[in-house]
């Protein structure tokens, strides 16, 4: 190869390696929470396009992007039952009723295909769910 070939093999390396960084960026921010998104509509947004993994990824995630010195917020996870990210839901907290659709078969409410928008929080610091989930075992309000 001639020294021209180098530069260009150099500078596709180079282009791939931008194309990467830049990938990378991207997906970052595509897994980062909204602004103000509270941490359940988050774990719901990323279980509804990701899944689980059987852990509390996206709660550590959360954590780690929004409010790093949070540390119990995993562990308040599981004292509701939520030892992954699904069961944060099956377990612990719910959507409050007026979110819930209802289904036109069988005339129940359900929740619906994709969760509600989030209702916000005050501090994007804050680990706490917004107004739209309620926890399953009706503890006092205020709890959190
Ligand atoms: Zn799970
Ligand atoms: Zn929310």
């Amino acid at each position: 190869m001639d020294s021209a070939g180098m530069e260009g093999a150099g500078a596709a390396r180079q282009v791939v390696r931008d194309a990467e960084e830049y990938l990378q960026r991207v997906v970052a921010e595509v897994m980062a929470p909204h602004p103000a998104e509270c941490v359940l509509c988050y774990i719901a947004r990323m279980l509804d396009e990701h899944g689980c993994d059987e852990t509390l990824r996206w709660a550590g995630r959360f954590r780690e992007l929004r409010s790093p010195r949070a540390t119990a917020l995993e562990s308040r996870m599981q004292a509701a039952g939520g030892f992954c990210d699904c069961e944060v839901f099956s377990n612990g907290y719910r959507l409050r009723r007026e979110h819930l659709e209802r289904d036109i078969h069988t005339d129940e409410l359900r929740e619906p295909d994709r969760p509600p928008t989030c209702a916000g929080v005050g501090r994007l610091d804050s680990t706490k769910p917004c107004t739209v989930w309620e926890s399953r075992r009706r503890r006092s309000p205020g709890c959190w």
